[in-house]
């Protein structure tokens, strides 16, 4: 892709959990918002399942992370961020889920959205993804294709006022199939800061271990483009 080609207009930024988008795009989310791209965040389960602890009320935990979304999104700069109602663990790839993506396409006119790798099952054998992970990258997906620009998708939408919409560019995050390396430089402050805003996630020794492996990995990744710190993407060019 060429450089420099996709670092205007607006951005959704599509994910399965509320720390999802920090873990994996903190450091690139947090640069477009300071470059003064609209960046918006839908979080497609309300992440009621997690926590360790049996006694933990269901209901409120996803009421105390709608709270901690919203201030991660306000520490990495975001336009807006909604957290859906799905529970945490049933996510499927289905149509009610991708109206709500497509719907989200449609009124925002993102020329990138960002996910994760919905191909992306497991990581040098040491662990899998979760599943409401690979749904998520591949409601986002199918919601940019087939979807917000087939004005056959969805055609009440369309009653609404909605118009179809193509979206330039996907990235994908947590991908084993990187072709893309952003520089987040500078960024891993806000990258760090806006995960810790997920306290009922990172609580006790949850933040320290994130304070060392994000860096970590973010220089693992920048050493391949000769940076500090970085980012890795599966990006895909769909103009
Ligand atoms: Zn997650």
């Amino acid at each position: 892709m060429g450089e420099g080609k996709t670092e205007n207009g607006p951005v959704l930024a599509v994910f399965a959990h509320p720390d999802d988008a920090e873990i994996s795009s903190g450091g690139t989310l947090a640069k477009w918002c300071a470059a003064g791209r609209s960046v918006h965040l839908l979080v497609l389960t309300n992440g009621d399942r997690g926590s360790d602890d049996a006694s933990f009320d269901r209901g409120e935990l996803a009421a105390t992370r709608a709270r901690e979304t919203a201030a991660a999104a306000e520490l990495l700069g975001l336009a807006g961020a909604r957290v859906l109602g799905t529970h945490d663990g049933d996510l499927e790839n289905r149509a009610e889920v991708r109206a709500e993506v497509v719907r989200a396409i449609r009124s925002l006119k993102p020329t990138t959205v960002l996910s994760c790798d919905p191909t992306a099952w497991f990581f040098e054998n040491r662990y899998y993804n979760h599943s409401d992970h690979r749904n998520a990258g591949a409601v986002a997906l199918d919601s940019v294709f087939p979807g917000a620009g087939n004005p056959h998708f969805f055609t009440e939408q369309l009653e609404e006022g909605l118009e179809p919409w193509d979206v330039k560019d996907v990235w994908l995050g947590w991908t084993n199939e990187p072709n893309h390396h952003e520089d987040v430089t500078g960024f891993m402050g806000a990258k760090v800061a806006a995960l810790a805003a997920h306290v009922s996630q990172v609580q006790g020794e949850g933040i320290r271990f994130f304070e060392e492996w994000l860096p970590r990995e973010a220089e693992e990744a920048g050493r391949k483009i000769g940076v500090r710190h970085a980012e890795s993407f599966r990006v895909l060019d769909l103009e």
